[in-house]
C-alpha cells in the first residue's frame, strides 16, 4: 500500500541536513506543506525574508521533483485539510519550543499520526538534564560543559528526488511590507551563501565580536531563525572557532529553558522581587524613536530600524539602557525588538531580555550597567556612533 507523509516545514526552511524532510521521505509519497498561520508570532521584516526563504525552499522542492503547498489560517485545521485531499495517514514536523509550538504540536498530535523530527537546536533541548535534578539547565557555563561533550545527532541525508502526489492548491500569501529598508535576502541558498563567505575569515571572531564598528560577526542570525541553515551543521563547521560555538549554545539554551518555561516572554523566569518597573511612556517612546539623546543607544536604534537587525552589543546596551538606567519594563523592549527584527527569535529575544532585566538567567541578576563606558570599550573611535548618526 502507498504511504503519503505531510511534511510540515515550521522553522526549517532548507533541504540540507532537515530531520523532518529525511524521516518523511521514508514514505512512498511526501507533501511538502508550509502554512502562514497568523498566530505565529513575526514581524513585516521577518515576514520579507520568509516570502524569499519560500520561495527558495520551493525552488529547491522542484528541482527534487516537488513542489510546495502553501497555505494560509490555523496550522492543524490546515494540515488536517491537505491530509485529508491528499489521504494521508502521517505528519511530519520538527520538535520546537514556545507557547505556539507546543499548542500546534499537542493538536497534530491529538489528530494522530505525528511524527516530530529534531528541530532549531544542536541539541534537543530536554536532551540534556543538570545532575542535581530538574528538567532544564537554568545556568549557561555548566550547560556549556555538558552540551559541548555530547554527541550531536547525524547529518540527516538530502534526498535525491521527492515524489509527491498530486498536489492541492496553494492559497495565494499576502506581500511583506517591510519597515527596514536594508534587509538581507532570505532562503537557504542566500544562507549558505552568506556562511561560506564569513566563515573562511572569521578566525579572529573571538578577539572581535564585540567590536561595534568592525561588524565582525556572522549575520547568520536571520537564516538560523527561521532555520535556513541548520544550527547542527553551522556549530560543526571546521571552520568556525570555538568561541563562536559558543554563542551557538546561547541559543540552545534559551531554546530549552523556553521549552520548559513557554511563558518567557511575558513572565519573569525569576521573580526576586525585581519584577517591578517604572512607567514613563515618553522615556519609552524616546527610546523606541532613537531619540533619548545618548549617541550610543540611538544608533543601536537606529540600526535596528533601518536593518532590522543590531549588533549583539548594541542589543546588550540598548536593552541595558531601557531597563537598568530608565528602569523601564523589559517586556516593552521585548515587544519592540520582536516587533523589528528579522532574525526575531522567541527563545533568544525573551532569554537575552529577561538575562539583561536581571529576571533571567544571570547567576548576577544585580550587576551594573554603565553605557558610557561600553561605548568607550566596545565603539572607542565612536565609527559605530557616526555610521548610524541622525545625518
Ligand atoms: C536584548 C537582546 C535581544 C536579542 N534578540 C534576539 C533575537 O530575537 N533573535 C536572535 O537570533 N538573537 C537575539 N539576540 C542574541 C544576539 O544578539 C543575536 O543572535 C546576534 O546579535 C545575531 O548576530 P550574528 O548572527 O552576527 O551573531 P554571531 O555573533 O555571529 O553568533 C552566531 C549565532 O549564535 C547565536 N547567538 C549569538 N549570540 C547569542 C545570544 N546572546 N543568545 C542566543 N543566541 C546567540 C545566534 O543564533 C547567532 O546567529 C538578542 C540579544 C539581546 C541582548
Amino acid at each position: 500500500m502507498t504511504r503519503t507523509a505531510v511534511l510540515l516545514f515550521t522553522r526549517d526552511l532548507r533541504v540540507h541536513d532537515n530531520p523532518a524532510l529525511a524521516a518523511a521521505c521514508e514514505a512512498d509519497r511526501v507533501v511538502p506543506l508550509y502554512v502562514d498561520d497568523p498566530g505565529r508570532a513575526s514581524n513585516p521584516n521577518q515576514r520579507a525574508f520568509l516570502l524569499d526563504a519560500l520561495d527558495d525552499l520551493r525552488e529547491s522542492l522542484q528541482g527534487l521533483g516537488g513542489d510546495l503547498v502553501v497555505r494560509t489560517g490555523d496550522t492543524a485545521e490546515q494540515v488536517q485539510a491537505v491530509r485529508a485531499a491528499t489521504g494521508a495517514e502521517h505528519v511530519v514536523c520538527a520538535s520546537d519550543a514556545g507557547r505556539f509550538a507546543a499548542g500546534l504540536l499537542e493538536r497534530l498530535e491529538s489528530a494522530g499520526g505525528l511524527r516530530v523530527t529534531p528541530g532549531p537546536a544542536v541539541v534537543e533541548p530536554g536532551r540534556l538534564l543538570p545532575s542535581g535534578g530538574g528538567d532544564h539547565y537554568k545556568v549557561f557555563t555548566p550547560y556549556w560543559r555538558a552540551w559541548s561533550q555530547v554527541r550531536w545527532r547525524e547529518t540527516a541525508p538530502e534526498p535525491d528526488r521527492l515524489r509527491v502526489p498530486d498536489l492541492p492548491a496553494s492559497d495565494e500569501l499576502a506581500p511583506a511590507e517591510p519597515t527596514a529598508t536594508d534587509l538581507p535576502a532570505g532562503g537557504e541558498r542566500a544562507g549558505l551563501a552568506r556562511l561560506d563567505e564569513w566563515a573562511p575569515d572569521s578566525g579572529d571572531y573571538g578577539d572581535r565580536h564585540d567590536d561595534l564598528a568592525g561588524d565582525r560577526t556572522s549575520r547568520l542570525s536571520p537564516y538560523l531563525a527561521l532555520g535556513c541553515l541548520s544550527a547542527r551543521e553551522v556549530a560543526a563547521d571546521p571552520r568556525v572557532s570555538e568561541d563562536f560555538v559558543r554563542q551557538m549554545c546561547w541559543r540552545d539554551f534559551h531554546l530549552q529553558v523556553l521549552a520548559a518555561f513557554p511563558a518567557l516572554a511575558d513572565t519573569a523566569y525569576r521573580n526576586g522581587g525585581n519584577d517591578v518597573w517604572e512607567a514613563d511612556l515618553t522615556a519609552l517612546e524616546a527610546w523606541k524613536t532613537a531619540s533619548t539623546g545618548i549617541d550610543i543607544v540611538d544608533a543601536g536604534m537606529r540600526q535596528l530600524h533601518a536593518e532590522g537587525w543590531m549588533h549583539n552589543r548594541a542589543r546588550l546596551i540598548t536593552a541595558g539602557y531601557l531597563v537598568k538606567t530608565l528602569g523601564l519594563d523589559w517586556r516593552d523592549g521585548e515587544a519592540h525588538f520582536a516587533a523589528h527584527l528579522v532574525d526575531y527569535d522567541e527563545a533568544n529575544n525573551a532569554g537575552n531580555w529577561q538575562w539583561t532585566a536581571g529576571t533571567g538567567n544571570d547567576t548576577r541578576p544585580n550587576r551594573g550597567f554603565n553605557h558610557e563606558r561600553q561605548a568607550g570599550r566596545f565603539d572607542p573611535e565612536g565609527a559605530y556612533r557616526d555610521r548610524w548618526s541622525r545625518t
